[in-house]
C-alpha cells in the first residue's frame, strides 16, 4: 500500500539528508536550515496540515504544525526533531555526507541518525493519518527545529521564548533520539529511552608565558603549558556516578542478554555492550574532550600567550559538580602557565573534582570558564592579580570569588 509510512519514510529521510543544513554555530556560515523547513512543511501541504515558518535569523527556520486530536479535554504530545547536522568533511567519509546514499541495505549521510531519520519518520506517520484519516486521540504539536547543534538559540529557544502559544496544552514532549535502536542480538532490538539531557560547560583555556625566540632554552613555554594542561583534561577519568535510570538499565539489558552485568561495576558491565559502549559509558561520569587547539604566530616565536583551545566537556550526573571542578581546574591550569615559579599542575583529586558545585563557577579566575548553571549571566570574566583585588566587585551570579 503507498499510504503505509514505511512506503516514503527512505525517499523523505533522503531528501532530508540531501539538504546540507550544516550548523556550525555562526549565522554567516550555517546553511539550509530554511530549505529543510520549508520542505517539511511543503511534505506536510500536500497531505492537508497547515504549518507555519518562524525564521529566527535570515537562513534559520523552524517549522511548526498543530494537528487537532479527537478529545481537546486531553493535554497536547510534543513530538520535535532538529533538522540541523553538525559539519562534516566529504573527505572523511565513505560516500558524501549530503549525497543520501543507498548502500549495502543502508541510508548514509550525516544526519542520517541525527536526527533527520526521526524527522522524516514523524512526517512519514503524520503524512499516513491524513491520508487514512486517522485521527490522533489528543492534539499532537509538530516541531521542527534549527540550531540544535549550536544551543538552540535560533531553534527551540527563540521559539519558547518568542511564540511560547504554539506550545499552549503540551503536556509531554518526544524528540531526540528516535530511531536510535540497540540490537541486543539477532531477535531482539532496543529502543532507548532518553531521561535526561547532560549537561555540558564550555571552556576556553588560556595560558600565558614569557615570549621568546623558538631556538633558545626556555622554561617558561605558554604553549608547553597550555598543551600539558590539555592533555591531562582529555586523559582525566572522572568519578563514576551511576544514577538511577542508568542502573535501572543496566539491569534491563542484563536479562535481555542473559550476561552477568554487575550494575555495582557498571564500567565492566558496560565494556559488553558493544556498539553503544561509549554512549553509556558517558551516561555514568562527567566527560571532558580537548576539541581545538591553536598557538602562536609564527614558527620560531615562542608567543607569550597562544589563542585558547576549547575543551568540550559534559556532566551526566550534576552540572553543578562540573562547574566546581572546572573552576578548580582552571585556576590551577592558570597559575601554572603564568609562573615558572609556581607549583607545576596537578590534575584535582577525586574529592576537589566531585565536589557539588560550591557556586565558584570562575567568573574571577585567570582562566576563562562560562559557568551557565550558576549564572547564566555571569560576567566575562576578570583578569585579577590577586583574591584581595577579586572580592571586590560582585558577579552577577554572586559567587565567590576563588
Ligand atoms: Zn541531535
Amino acid at each position: 500500500m503507498t499510504s503505509e509510512p514505511t512506503a516514503e519514510v527512505v525517499d523523505l529521510c533522503r531528501d532530508l539528508l540531501r539538504i546540507d543544513t550544516t550548523n556550525t554555530g555562526d549565522n554567516d556560515t550555517s546553511v539550509g536550515e530554511r530549505r529543510a523547513a520549508e520542505y517539511v512543511a511543503e511534505k506536510l501541504a500536500e497531505v492537508g496540515v497547515e504549518s507555519a515558518l518562524h525564521e529566527s535569523a535570515p537562513g534559520r527556520a523552524n517549522v511548526v504544525a498543530r494537528i487537532p486530536g479527537a478529545d481537546p479535554s486531553r493535554g497536547a504530545l510534543l513530538v520535535h526533531g532538529h533538522l540541523d547536522v553538525v559539519p562534516a568533511d566529504a573527505d572523511e567519509w565513505s560516500v558524501h555526507p549530503f549525497s543520501g546514499e543507498l548502500r549495502d541495505g543502508y541510508l548514509w549521510g550525516r544526519g542520517a541518525i541525527d536526527m533527520k531519520d526521526f524527522d522524516a519518520m514523524v512526517l512519514a506517520v503524520v503524512r499516513h493519518w491524513q491520508r487514512t484519516g486517522v485521527r490522533p486521540p489528543r492534539d499532537i504539536v509538530l516541531a521542527y527545529t534549527a540550531d540544535e547543534e549550536a544551543g538552540s538559540d535560533y531553534g527551540a529557544r527563540f521559539l519558547v521564548e518568542n511564540h511560547r502559544g504554539l506550545f499552549d496544552g503540551c503536556t509531554e514532549a518526544i524528540g531526540e533520539v528516535g530511531g536510535f535502536s540497540y540490537s541486543v542480538n539477532d531477535s531482539q532490538r532496543l529502543y532507548l529511552i532518553e531521561t535526561a539531557e547532560k549537561g555540558i560547560d564550555w571552556l576556553r583555556l588560556h595560558a600565558k608565558g614569557r615570549p621568546g625566540h623558538g631556538s633558545m632554552v626556555h622554561d617558561d613555554n605558554a604553549v608547553t603549558a597550555l598543551a600539558e594542561a590539555v592533555a591531562r583534561i582529555g586523559r582525566h577519568r572522572f568519578p563514576v556516578v551511576v544514577t538511577d535510570t542508568v542502573r535501572a538499565f543496566l539491569e534491563e539489558v542484563s536479562d535481555l542478554l542473559g550476561v552477568e552485568l554487575d550494575p555495582d561495576d557498571p564500567e565492566t558491565a558496560i565494556a559488553k555492550l558493544g556498539p553503544i559502549a561509549n554512549i553509556i559509558g558517558a551516561t555514568i561520569r562527567n566527560t571532558a574532550n580537548p576539541t581545538r587547539l591553536s598557538a602562536g604566530y609564527k614558527d620560531n616565536v615562542i608567543p607569550g600567550r597562544p589563542p585558547p583551545p576549547s575543551t568540550a566537556a559534559a556532566c551526566p550526573a550534576s552540572p553543578s559538580c562540573w562547574n566546581g571542578s572546572c573552576a578548580s581546574w582552571s585556576a590551577r591550569t592558570s597559575r601554572s602557565s603564568t609562573s615558572s615559579g609556581s607549583r607545576p599542575w596537578r590534575p584535582p583529586s577525586t574529592a576537589t573534582w566531585s565536589r557539588p558545585c560550591p557556586r565558584r563557577c570562575a567568573p574571577r579566575i585567570r582562566a576563562r570558564v562560562r559557568c551557565r548553571t550558576c549564572s547564566p549571566a555571569a560576567p566575562t570574566p576578570r583578569r585579577s592579580r590577586s583574591s584581595a583585588s577579586a572580592a571586590s566587585g560582585s558577579p552577577r551570579c554572586g559567587c565567590p570569588p576563588i
